[in-house]
């Protein structure tokens, strides 16, 4: 199979050329049409680190952003540590290099304006910042349409961690879109997962 077939927006299709990505990764090639499938369902994922699920919750995000308005915020990526929430921004702008109104930012400690908040249409973060920062109404989720959870075996059974991204969770639009990543899900993060995103479509590699 290849992206061509996905439908994606030029840009993508010239951002995926750019990185030298010639056709989808297995997990790309099955997660993919049904992420992007309107109307969008949930997606949990089993899927290793260096099997390409990065781009491939990447690209989904990219997908359902409207970028003539680039400062709302419209897609939300939470990582367990700063340093994978600015790897994923990376990622965001690698692929995305060709989308001329791309904004992103990582809600992470003392990156977001004080005085302005956070304004870019796709944001990475770690859950503690990001809880506090829509607590202070710096960050405006009501236009939201895509959260993911990257290492979710981490995230959702971690004490402290699981209950913020329940929290977050519940700030957010009731109809948002959720995709769960993990390497790993242990019987109790399946559980987890399962109440997190409601009739998600399952993928195990
Ligand atoms: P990840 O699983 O997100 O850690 O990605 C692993 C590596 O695979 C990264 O270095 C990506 O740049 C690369 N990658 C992801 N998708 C593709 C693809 N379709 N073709 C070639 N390399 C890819």
């Amino acid at each position: 199979s290849s992206f061509e077939e996905l439908g994606l927006r030029k840009e993508l299709n010239e951002g995926l050329l750019a990185m030298n990505f010639k056709k989808p990764s297995k997990i790309q090639e099955r997660a993919l049409p049904l992420m992007l499938a309107n109307p969008p369902r949930n997606m949990i994922a089993q899927s290793q680190s260096g099997t390409g699920k990065t781009a491939a919750f990447v690209l989904t995000v990219l997908s359902r952003v409207d970028f003539t308005k680039p400062t709302q915020p419209q897609a939300l990526l939470l990582a367990p540590s700063r340093e994978l929430a600015r790897q994923i921004q990376t990622v965001i702008q690698q692929i995305g290099q060709f989308i001329k109104d791309l904004v992103t930012e990582a809600a992470i400690p003392g990156n977001v304006s004080r005085e302005t908040g956070v304004r870019a249409s796709v944001v990475t973060g770690t859950p503690g910042t990001v809880t506090d920062l829509i607590r202070q109404r710096k960050f405006d989720v009501s236009q939201l349409k895509v959260l993911v959870i990257d290492e979710a075996d981490n995230m959702l059974d971690k004490q402290g961690l699981g209950d913020q991204c329940v929290r977050v969770k519940m700030m957010l639009p009731k109809n948002i879109q959720i995709l769960l990543f993990s390497a790993t899900f242990p019987e109790k993060v399946m559980n987890y997962a399962r109440k997190f995103a409601p009739n998600a479509n399952e993928i195990k590699l």
